[in-house]
């Protein structure tokens, strides 16, 4: 079985825009990008596309690529204030010299629909998550919709990053999943990723699982966005892996198509969120 994520995508939007347009709220996120990365300008132009197809409002911020880890943060602080914000999105990777962590850590929790605030993080792998990162979150609804339930699997993720290996395993131990996390120091990497029911590549290196690490009939979920002489493609060798699979995402439209779509669910949740003062 493909997993279609574009599929789902479309769906999700439709119920997301009536369910917008029904409650009379406007939502609106903010883009923040530094510098002129083409691949980081092309993901916000989706966003910005996506937010005008369910109804959100959009305002794009580009900084210039010299700004300094002050002025990104001083503008973050004035979205952080402005009440007609409901949620911001800073477009990772930053340049080098900007601090990520200090930029993620100026959003304010209650905006950062993009789930990195540590504050966010934390009540995610505690188990009560309020806004989590988006990749990982669509990867669940795209499970969810195929009726897939990750409960009792044991689930392995390749990959320990904070925008998706990492909040994937906390996602997959909520939904009761017997979780593995592998990075690049594992060891028999082969031996663990076979005995997987359910594996979540999430490496950043092309057509890099093939089917000698999959267990005949695991769930494959395929993270990887990687360029090969202009043609994009996953950390799973695609063609070689899907007879072996039970259900497999396509790249693209799989997982691309669910993080945009979770942006879009988180920001209208961040502004109904907004009108409940207390409830953080
Ligand atoms: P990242 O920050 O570069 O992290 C990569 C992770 O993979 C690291 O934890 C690394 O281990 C681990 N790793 C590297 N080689 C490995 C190997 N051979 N076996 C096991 N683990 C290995 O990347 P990321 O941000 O998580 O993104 C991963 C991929 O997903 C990229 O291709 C990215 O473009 C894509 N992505 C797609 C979406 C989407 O919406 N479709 C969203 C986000 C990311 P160490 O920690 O030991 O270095």
């Amino acid at each position: 079985m493909i997993l279609d994520g574009k599929k789902i995508q479309e769906k999700r939007l439709e119920i997301l825009k009536e369910e917008i347009d029904e409650s009379g709220i406007t939502p609106r996120l903010a883009t923040v990008i530094v510098g002129s990365d083409p691949a980081s300008e092309l993901y916000v132009r989706m966003k910005h596309r996506a937010c005008e197809q369910v109804h959100i409002g959009s305002v794009g911020i580009t900084l210039p690529e010299s700004s300094g880890t002050g002025e990104v943060i001083r503008e973050i602080q004035g979205l952080n204030r402005d009440p007609e914000v409901s949620g911001i999105l800073v477009q990772l990777p930053l340049p080098a010299h900007v601090s990520t962590l200090q930029v993620i850590e100026s959003v304010l929790p209650e905006k950062d629909v993009d789930g990195f605030h540590p504050a966010n993080l934390g009540r995610l792998f505690a188990g009560t998550p309020v806004f989590s990162p988006c990749t990982p979150q669509g990867i669940m609804t795209l499970l969810y919709e195929y009726r897939i339930d990750p409960g009792g699997m044991h689930a392995v993720v390749m990959g320990r990053s904070i925008e998706v290996g990492r909040p994937m395993a906390a996602l997959l131990l909520s939904a009761d999943a017997t979780v593995t996390i592998t990075h690049s120091k594992t060891r028999n990497l082969p031996a663990i990723t076979r005995e997987a029911d359910l594996l979540v590549v999430a490496i950043g290196k092309p057509r890099y699982v093939v089917p000698s690490m999959v267990k005949e009939g695991a769930v494959v979920i395929d993270v990887g966005t990687n360029r090969v002489d202009g043609v994009l493609c996953g950390d799973v060798d695609f063609d070689r892996v899907k007879d072996h699979a039970s259900a497999i995402t396509p790249v693209p439209g799989g997982v691309g198509p669910m993080t945009i779509a979770t942006l879009m669910e988180n920001t209208f949740l961040a502004a109904k969120r907004s009108l409940c003062t207390g409830v953080w």
